[in-house]
């Protein structure tokens, strides 16, 4: 591990300032932000991740679950996975985001790991966590070692011949579906981004996975409300816990009178960046809900698919876990 320095926040402004000012201050030199410290600790251990500073920002006030106007609900990002997937205002009104917390990492990673730091966790492909390895991710222009080596576990949607790397959180994939919004703090003040807009494909530019610039803090999350709908979260891995997603599935869904009036569709194990399958949702609208709809709603979130030379099983894998979650779901409607 290399040197860093570390200090602490004393408030929202002081972290965005002082990751603002390292940046500035060193050319090219690296802040990270520490919440739970269970990706960002690892990848410096293993010397993915050289920071030259970071900023402890646990102990900030982001740690709240409420209502919003709106009727959504507001999530702080310091807000612990285990504290979101229990909190009344999501357990069952969000079952999909609790369920997705619930089927990650292991109890005692989701006690400490936050909202914020699930969203910025980084991809598991090996070659990324191995630095003897090429990777365009961690070392841009280097190559990447995936494509055509072991890639059972990497994406088949929204990939470029630069990367194809899966994003593997599963909390990622229900906010996609849910269509949450992220606000940010920066030094030029406060901003806030639809989920589908805040992750960047990988296309020449791998390294850059979001849209935050240098000392941006993700301050929370909000969710819109989602009334009169059910919803889920299914999880296809190697094996049955402690595990990422060879493929998930996160759904949404409102019937009425025998007929699909609104679907949520996210899709996780298979994209660059969590999944909004906007094609599947404009299938199932106004659609029975059956079989038959849910796999022309599945073949159209596939149709873009392309898969490397171990993962062609997930087409169908994915395929698969899409139209059982929508039976699952939508079988006591
Ligand atoms: C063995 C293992 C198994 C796992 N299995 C799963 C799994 O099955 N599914 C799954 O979804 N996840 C899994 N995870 C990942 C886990 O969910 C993440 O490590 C965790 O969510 C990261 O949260 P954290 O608070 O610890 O982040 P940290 O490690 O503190 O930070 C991660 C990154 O986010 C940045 N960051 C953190 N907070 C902010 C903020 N507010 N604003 C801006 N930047 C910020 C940090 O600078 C850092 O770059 C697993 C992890 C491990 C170690």
């Amino acid at each position: 591990m290399e040197l860093f320095q570390l200090s602490r926040a004393n408030d929202v402004r002081d972290a965005v300032i002082a990751g603002a000012a390292s940046q500035t201050a060193q050319q090219g030199a690296q802040v990270r932000f520490l919440a739970g410290g269970t990706t960002l600790l690892d990848l410096m251990k293993l010397d993915v991740e050289k920071p030259a500073r970071v900023i402890d920002i646990s102990h900030l006030p982001l740690d709240r679950v409420e209502t919003t106007d709106e009727g959504g609900v507001k999530i702080g990002a310091l807000v612990r996975n285990t504290d979101l997937a229990m909190h009344p205002l999501i357990h069952e009104p969000y079952a999909v985001l609790s369920q997705a917390l619930l089927a990650g990492a292991s109890v005692q990673l989701r006690n400490m790991a936050t909202t914020g730091g699930n969203l910025l966790q980084r991809t598991r492909c090996v070659y990324f966590r191995d630095t003897a390895m090429p990777c365009n991710k961690r070392e841009p222009g280097s190559g990447c070692a995936a494509m055509g080596g072991f890639n059972r576990m990497l994406a088949i949607l929204g990939t470029s011949d630069k990367c194809i790397a899966t994003n593997p959180s599963d909390m990622n994939v229900a906010l996609a579906a849910l269509g949450a919004t992220i606000h940010i703090q920066g030094t030029k003040g406060a901003r806030s981004v639809p989920i589908d807009d805040f992750y960047l494909l990988p296309g020449d530019t791998p390294e850059r996975e979001t849209v935050l610039e240098p000392g941006d803090l993700v301050t929370h999350v909000t969710l819109p409300p989602i009334p009169g709908s059910r919803s889920l979260y299914l999880k296809l891995r190697d094996r049955a816990s402690y595990e990422f997603a060879l493929a998930s599935a996160a759904v949404a869904v409102n019937v009425a009178d025998g007929r699909i009036t609104r679907a949520r569709v996210a899709l996780g194990g298979v994209g660059t960046k969590p999944w909004h399958a906007h094609e599947a949702e404009a299938e199932l609208a106004g659609a029975v809900p059956d079989e038959a709809s849910f796999a022309r709603a599945a073949d159209a979130a596939l149709a873009g698919a392309k898969p490397q030379s171990q993962n062609g099983f997930k087409v169908e894998l994915s395929r698969r876990c899409l139209i059982h979650a929508l039976i699952q779901v939508t079988q006591s409607v």
